[in-house]
């Protein structure tokens, strides 16, 4: 398995000029759509101002309802790198089909897989024929090992950049929206070289629970998080319960800063 620790003790990815795995904790955060222009340069200002080192944001939203918003495509892309291009932050977003990746090169600088493609094979294989980094989000469903799989399908194809990122599970409880496993960002950390994102968002549901969850990821060793952050986001179209304020990503940041200079 070209993903296994066996080969390499630990790889960096670059993301645009920004070292993932490199020793410093990197954070994307942005919103969890691209809803128009002036959304978005809000959204990338405050997180840049509160130390983020890239910019995230989706175009192409893999709602579990066809009634709602679905991303404004292309268009979403465009200004991802346009105000990412203004603010100096590399920029990720989610594709969802093979048909995408073509497009969606000339904009990124990270390509994310999300939980519901994870063992999208074909989506996979279109990667792994880039030299654009991937962020590879484990499937609520899957175990290490098939994630570990998924990475590999990239790996195969001749691209080395793939960030594994943990996102929840889904488990009997449903208190949060899923289950972050994290003893499974200590296991791949372990079983791989590849570096290691935890989103805290998906599973809290709810923003309350992003921080604490954010604090137990980088303890358990990741080097990179994933947030979601609004500038209103009571406003947003998509996950608007679990979108950070400006405000409150401010003191997140500062907090997970902290916990990772102590471990
Ligand atoms: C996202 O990060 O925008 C997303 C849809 O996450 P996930 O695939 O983990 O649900
Ligand atoms: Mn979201």
């Amino acid at each position: 398995q070209l993903s296994s620790s066996k080969w390499r003790r630990s790889s960096v990815v670059r993301v645009g000029g920004v070292e993932v795995g490199g020793g410093d904790l990197v954070v994307a955060a942005g919103p969890c759509a691209v809803e128009g222009e002036d959304q978005l340069r809000a959204a990338a200002a405050a997180v840049k101002a509160a130390g983020a080192k890239l910019l995230r944001g989706g175009a192409f939203k893999p709602r579990t309802s066809p009634y709602s918003f679905q991303g404004l495509g292309e268009r979403g892309l465009e200004l991802l790198r346009k105000v990412g291009g203004e603010l100096g932050l590399p920029v990720v977003s989610e594709v969802t089909d093979p048909r995408q990746v073509e497009a969606a090169y000339k904009y990124v600088d990270a390509f994310q897989v999300g939980a519901r493609n994870a063992q999208n094979f074909e989506l996979l294989r279109a990667l792994g024929e880039t030299d654009k980094p991937v962020i590879l989000k484990r499937g609520f469903g899957e175990t290490v090992e098939e994630w570990l799989s998924a990475a590999d399908y990239v790996l195969l194809g001749g691209n080395e950049n793939v960030i594994l990122c943990e996102r929840g599970i889904r488990t009997f409880d449903h208190t949060l929206r899923f289950t972050l496993d994290v003893g499974a960002v200590a296991a791949v950390k372990r079983l791989s070289h590849l570096p290691v994102c935890v989103d805290p968002s998906h599973p809290a549901g709810r923003r309350e629970y992003v921080e604490p969850l954010a604090l137990a990821g980088v303890a358990a060793g990741a080097d990179m998080l994933l947030v979601e952050v609004h500038p209103d986001p009571g406003r947003a179209l998509s996950d608007s319960e679990q979108q950070l304020t400006p405000s409150m990503f401010l003191d997140f940041m500062r907090k997970v800063t902290a916990v990772f200079r102590a471990s």
